[in-house]
């Protein structure tokens, strides 16, 4: 089985792709991910992709479509993957159709996380992790019992990260609706879209994109 799931920057894409990786033995792909490897690797593609990336920018159709497509070619999709991050312009909805024909490739499913954006923005600015264990917290809906100490490890070094800024979050978000949420209605006239309700709990939204694929 092959899927698309979309939605803005921290709807749970991620969160819920590795869940159906553990369940279903698919394969997860994101370009974001990708991405930051050949950052963190220095390579050409790094180096061009990293100053656009921590703008929250959309690194170059032709950079993404090269590496999704090298990608694809990896015997490890055979049982499915999902895509988590690709595409998110029309030109790049465009090339992964003539990839997947080129490869023999179908799509089965797409799946729209639908979030609240300004409870997202909370969601995302006020989290925080454990310098040590990686214990997640959140400044208003779960601090430490003791301020200032892990509640896990007692560790009383924390960390946020650097993208977690409400003005890169907004920009993120900005991006996917000028041009990603436009790719949406070629996908509906194929009949594959289907929407979740990202704001419920993890298990809650876990149980409903299971609906979707059992089908
Ligand atoms: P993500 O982890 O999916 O939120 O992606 C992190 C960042 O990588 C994005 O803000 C973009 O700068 C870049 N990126 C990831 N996937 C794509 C894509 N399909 N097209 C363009 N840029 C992307």
């Amino acid at each position: 089985m092959n899927l698309i799931l979309l939605g803005p920057p921290g709807a749970g894409k991620g969160t819920q792709a590795q869940r159906l990786v553990k369940e279903r033995g698919l394969v997860q792909l994101s370009t974001g991910d990708m991405l930051r490897a050949a950052v963190a690797e220095q390579t050409a593609i790094g180096l061009q992709a990293k100053a656009v990336m921590s703008a929250g920018g959309l690194v170059s159709d032709e950079i993404v479509n090269g590496i999704l497509s090298d990608r694809l070619d990896s015997p490890d999709i055979a049982n499915g993957f999902i895509l988590d991050g690709y595409p998110r312009t029309a030109v790049q909805a465009e090339a992964l159709g003539a990839m997947l024909s080129d490869k023999g490739l179908v799509l089965d499913h797409v799946i729209e996380l639908v979030v609240d954006e300004d409870a997202l923005v909370e969601r995302i600015t006020g989290r925080f992790t454990c310098g040590s264990c990686g214990e997640g917290y959140h400044d208003h809906f779960k601090t430490p019992k003791v301020d200032g100490v892990c509640d896990v490890c007692g560790s009383t070094a924390f960390k946020r990260r650097p993208d977690d800024n409400a003005e890169t979050v907004r920009s993120r978000m900005a991006e996917y609706h000028v041009k990603t949420t436009p790719i949406l209605p070629h996908y509906e006239a194929l009949g594959l879209v289907s929407r979740v309700d990202g704001m419920a709990d993890m298990a809650a939204v876990a149980a409903s994109i299971d609906r979707v694929l059992d089908v």
